[in-house]
């Protein structure tokens, strides 16, 4: 088993090979490397905690910390998405806000069950997201901020408002669905 101690040894040294900090927040900080840690316990690499991995690698490939959107995200906005790697200027003024996700919306709705290979190609807006939920999956929302999710747990950190999972909290009501057609 990867330790807490290992993740962070990790993370830091990719941070200072590339010039990066580590997030200045320790509580905040220590929740998303242990999210790290729990997601390489359950599938063998560490996915992003921000983000909804489906277990396969060849998927999650993009997604395995650091991801592929790292550096852009780092360069443009001065954080990475989960806000665990930020520039110098973050990490002095210890100001962070959300971020737009990289991850191609194709990407995303895969890991929810929702598009993929064999699958119709996706034409929707994210807007429309809930007209094609139809997973079962649990619909979770951030008490802090209103984010919504479709997944069984709850991000490590919500990726807009940067609560922890604790502020997650599930949606009882049954929800339906038109597809308009
Ligand atoms: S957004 Fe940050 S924490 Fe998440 S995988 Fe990318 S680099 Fe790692």
């Amino acid at each position: 088993m990867t330790s807490l101690d290992k993740v962070k040894q990790r993370a830091e040294f990719d941070a200072k090979a590339h010039g990066y900090y580590l997030n200045p927040d320790p509580e905040f900080l220590l929740n998303l490397l242990e999210g790290l840690r729990k997601n390489e316990e359950r599938y063998g690499y560490p996915s992003c905690p921000c983000r909804m991995a489906t277990g396969e690698f060849e998927v999650d490939r993009d997604i395995i910390c650091p991801c592929d959107y790292r550096d852009p995200d780092v360069e443009e906005h001065g954080t990475c998405y989960c806000c665990l790697f930020v520039d110098s200027g973050t990490y002095a003024s210890k100001e962070t806000s959300p971020i737009p996700e990289r991850r191609p919306m194709e990407k995303q709705l895969r890991a929810y069950g929702i598009a993929g290979e064999g699958q119709p190609e996706l034409k929707q807006e994210p807007s429309s997201m809930l007209m094609n939920i139809g997973t079962g999956r649990k619909i979770l929302y951030c008490k802090q901020c209103g984010y919504v999710v479709f997944r069984e747990e709850p991000p490590y950190v919500c990726p807009i408002c940067r609560a922890k999972r604790e502020m997650f909290a599930e949606v009882k009501a049954r929800l339906f669905f038109s597809t308009g057609s």
